[in-house]
């Protein structure tokens, strides 16, 4: 689904990935890890086509980004469901409003009983009207996962979903991830959080990626 082909990427100083060969396929389950600044929030940019990469391929679901106009790129990426790391809402709206915001930005009905069964599934059907400034880190995580599957993607990132919640929140964003991945969708986590990854082994077949020396590189079983 997800393919990049010896990608390398800089901000123009210093090179920050190099020679990366990634596939994504449906149903995987991934993690990303690394060191703070390795690289792990640009090399999910690069995979849902939000980054250009300076030398190298990527391809989303068969079809080469470089080659996509702007309007078929946009399509292509309601494939992909994306957690951003700093989770934003437009304060104004409320949660339903924010997770249902796919369809309003593109014009479509809302599915009101979907979106109520999802805000359910990520435990936040009570605050269904609630204002984002109002909810907790762990519920604007959840919201966020909400409005990152509405669109029913085949894949979703996560960037650092656990960054800002405890250890019982982890393990809950996890569960809710795994569950996902078990009705087929696949997962990539960004994190470098090892507990996480840790616990997620002993309940799914996940593969461990890891960025080191700009390159990618398949994490052993010595975490
Ligand atoms: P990680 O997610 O592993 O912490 P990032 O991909 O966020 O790493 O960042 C990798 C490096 O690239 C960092 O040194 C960061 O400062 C730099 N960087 C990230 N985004 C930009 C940008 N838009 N412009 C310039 N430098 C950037």
């Amino acid at each position: 689904m997800i393919r990049l082909t010896d990608v390398s990427h800089d901000y123009g100083d210093r090179s920050l990935l190099s020679g990366v060969d990634l596939h994504i396929a449906p149903g995987a389950f991934h993690f990303l890890t690394g060191p703070s600044g390795a690289g792990k929030s640009t090399l999910l940019r690069l995979c849902y086509g939000d980054l250009r990469p300076r030398a190298g391929s990527i391809e989303l679901f068969g079809q080469n980004v470089a080659a996509l106009s702007r309007d078929a790129l946009a399509d292509t990426r309601r494939r992909i469901g994306v957690i951003h790391q700093d989770c934003q809402f437009l304060d104004h709206l409320t949660l339903a409003e924010n997770v249902a915001l796919p369809f309003i930005a593109t014009g479509r009905a809302v599915p009101e009983a979907d979106l109520h069964e999802l805000l359910s599934w990520v435990g936040l059907g009570h605050a269904a009207e609630a204002l984002p400034p109002t909810l907790s880190g762990g519920e604007r995580q959840r919201a966020a996962l909400a409005r990152a599957v509405i669109m029913s993607p085949d894949v979703v990132l996560a960037d650092e979903p656990t960054g800002n919640v405890d250890w019982d929140m982890s393990q809950r964003l996890l569960s809710l991830l795994v569950e996902l991945n078990r009705m087929g969708t696949a997962v990539m986590i960004a994190t470098h959080d090892l507990n996480l990854i840790r616990t997620a082994k002993g309940v799914v077949a996940a593969r461990v990626l890891r960025i080191a020396d700009q390159r990618l590189h398949t994490a052993g079983s010595d975490l």
